[in-house]
């Protein structure tokens, strides 16, 4: 039903192509009936494809005893719809994580403390870029973004936190990292950049650092977006057969691949000495890239809901405002 309707879509644009050209002002007037009868029934679907929304941090969250490679990157845990219902239920839910966002911007205005950083890894092609697109893009203002590439020499002279502590959001915001301190125990363990003995200090490091992070007001939510060696391979594919996709190809990406069980063994590694209680890990299947987004979308829902963000009260008198602003 879902393709069906898209394919509708895509026919009732070629259409209004052709009533231009022949000047059919009944064609258009009809096109754009066609259009609001659409969207009325998007919006009731919206609502319906809420409700296949199950508990996805709880299906997700990394326990005890976790084995990347028994995740099956093509699943949906914890959302029981369809692609169709996916991509409905993430523009029904924009509204609430935009509320949710202002809300936390609004309490810091008041000495409020809390931020969210949300920490995203995962191998390339895996679509860290699409959650600062789709998911993110709710609520600009009070976004913090970073995507961390290779330490610049004034980095590296540092220790690997340095820059990471810089980045980390505001009271009031919501902090995003597309890549992290992890990459300074994946691509650094991968590449042996540092000896074992440094970056194998590293995981107990970054549970220090991030108690304190928790501790000073940030609920940390970290996500690994797995997909597939074959997924990649033909995300990789569509970059080469698309002239709009070739700035996101990098030649450098296929050697990585090259390394891809020691990338998830690094991972592994992550996920077995990172995912604390204060702030534990998610492996989010990300072959499909509407679960993927739905999925952080959500986790972030679960963390802002769990924060119980409060409009803050006036800190003036509203009454005597009221009447101030009558009369003047
Ligand atoms: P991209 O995210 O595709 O733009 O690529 C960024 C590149 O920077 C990736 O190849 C990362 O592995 C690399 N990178 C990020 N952080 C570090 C780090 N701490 N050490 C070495 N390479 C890094
Ligand atoms: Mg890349």
């Amino acid at each position: 039903m879902g393709k069906g309707a898209k394919g509708k879509g895509k026919g009732k644009k070629g259409k209004a192509k052709k009533g231009e050209k022949g000047g059919g002002g009944k064609l258009a007037a009809a096109v754009v009936e066609r259009a609001a009868e659409e969207d009325e029934l998007l919006a009731e679907h919206e609502a319906e494809a809420v409700q296949e929304i199950k508990d996805v941090a709880n299906a997700l969250r990394v326990g005890k005893g976790f084995v990347l490679a028994d995740v099956d990157t093509s699943g949906t845990p914890g959302f029981t719809g369809d692609k169709v219902d996916g991509k409905a239920a993430l523009k029904a839910c924009e509204a609430e994580l935009s509320d949710q966002l202002e809300r936390l911007f609004a309490e810091s205005t008041a000495g409020g403390k809390h931020s969210v950083l949300l920490v995203v890894q995962g191998m390339d092609t895996s679509g860290k870029g699409g959650i600062m697109r789709h998911v993110i893009s709710v609520n600009p203002e009070g976004v913090r973004a970073t995507a961390f590439k290779a330490p610049t020499k004034e980095e590296l002279a540092h220790d690997f936190l340095w820059r990471i502590e810089k980045a980390l959001p505001l009271p009031g915001q919501l902090g995003v990292f597309d890549r992290s301190q992890y990459e300074d125990v994946l691509v650094v363990r991968v590449h042996d950049l540092v000896p074992q003995e440094v970056w194998s200090k590293r995981y107990a490091q970054i549970n220090a650092f991030e108690r304190k992070v928790v501790a000073a007001g940030t609920t940390v939510v970290k996500v690994m977006l797995h997909i597939s060696k074959e997924e990649q391979k033909a995300r990789l594919m569509e970059r080469l057969d698309r002239p709009d996709k070739y700035y996101k190809y990098n030649p450098g990406d296929v050697d990585e691949r090259g390394r891809w069980d020691a990338y998830m063994q690094a991972y592994q590694a992550v996920l077995d000495k990172t995912s604390t209680v204060g702030a534990p890990w998610h492996v989010v299947p990300a072959d499909r890239k509407w679960y993927a987004r739905l999925a952080v979308q959500q986790l972030l829902l679960d963390a802002l809901r769990g924060m119980n963000l409060q409009w803050p009260p006036a800190d003036f008198d509203v009454e005597a405002e009221r009447k101030r602003l009558s009369l003047s």
